[in-house]
């Protein structure tokens, strides 16, 4: 049966009501976890506002600013779970970010800059998490990312995140190599393209969007509350032979040739 009930699950990524994030921490919440959530703070304190007043129905018992370039802020959230959980068991990767101008054009043209950007907070917080894991998940657990199909198949303008999507793509691998023994599972969910604020910097998304519709053997796009579905199923034990793998969410998208 699929019950959370006793596991305490850590969400970061959720921006707005569109992220998958949200889709993830309700249908977590909905299998019985206790949730904490971390958000990306703002200078203003907008965002810890908003996301506290979303995520609210869902009786976080933890609420933590992390941003990922900040070693300081992703120690500091590892160590309040510590604390106040003494163990983690679900902990969902669910973020990503590149520069608008990385998002369109020739791939030739990313920047230094904006490629270590993308890299660092994309794919290398990964690595972060995967080390916070092996600290905290100390009856087991399970680590969950988001991908997309850029990471194996060039998308038009996806360029440098799609590199970053490869690289992170990569990690799930070596992370579940070496947490397996602990009983950690690493696993990825490709999902299929959704409005939400990150994927509405790719330049044409609504192309890409209307380019499922039309291809996907189910003929639409899937939801949040889909992927949150497939996440609850492969952090729970019914997914306890699973790991190192990338769960395709994309109503069949992958499988097309054309
Ligand atoms: P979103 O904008 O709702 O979420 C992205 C999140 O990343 C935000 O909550 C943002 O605060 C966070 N973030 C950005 N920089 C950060 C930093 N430095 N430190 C901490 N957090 C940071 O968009 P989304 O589409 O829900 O994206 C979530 C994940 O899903 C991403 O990894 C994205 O690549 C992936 N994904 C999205 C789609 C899609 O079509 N939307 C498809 C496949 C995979």
């Amino acid at each position: 049966m699929l019950n959370l009930t006793g596991k305490n699950a850590l969400v970061t990524g959720i921006a707005n009501n569109r992220s998958i994030a949200w889709g993830i921490a309700q249908q977590l919440h909905k299998a019985g976890a206790n949730l904490g959530i971390a958000y990306l703070p703002d200078d203003r304190g907008r965002a810890e506002t908003k996301v506290q007043e979303l995520t609210e129905p869902l009786n976080p018992s933890l609420f933590l600013p992390c941003n990922v370039q900040d070693d300081g802020q992703v120690d500091a959230m590892f160590a309040a779970v510590k604390e106040k959980w003494g163990k983690l068991d679900i902990l969902i990767h669910c973020l990503a970010f590149a520069g608008k101008d990385e998002l369109t054009g020739d791939f030739s043209n990313t920047t230094r800059a904006g490629y270590d950007r993308a890299l660092e907070i994309s794919a290398f917080s990964l690595v972060q998490f995967g080390r916070g894991a092996k600290a905290l998940m100390t009856e087991g657990g399970s680590l969950l990312t988001l991908t997309y199909l850029g990471g194996v198949r060039v998308v038009p303008n996806y360029n440098v995140m799609g590199v970053a999507k490869a690289a992170l793509e990569m990690e799930v691998r070596y992370l579940a190599a070496e947490l397996g023994p602990q009983n950690i599972r690493v696993n990825g969910i490709s999902a299929g393209p959704i409005r939400t604020l990150a994927s509405s910097a790719i330049g044409g998304i609504l192309d890409m969007i209307h380019h499922v519709e039309a291809i996907a053997p189910l003929r639409r796009t899937v939801t949040q509350t889909e992927v949150g579905n497939a996440a609850t199923f492969l952090c729970s034990d019914l997914a306890s032979g699973v790991t190192g793998q990338i769960l395709y969410v994309d109503s069949g998208y992958s499988i097309m040739g054309m």
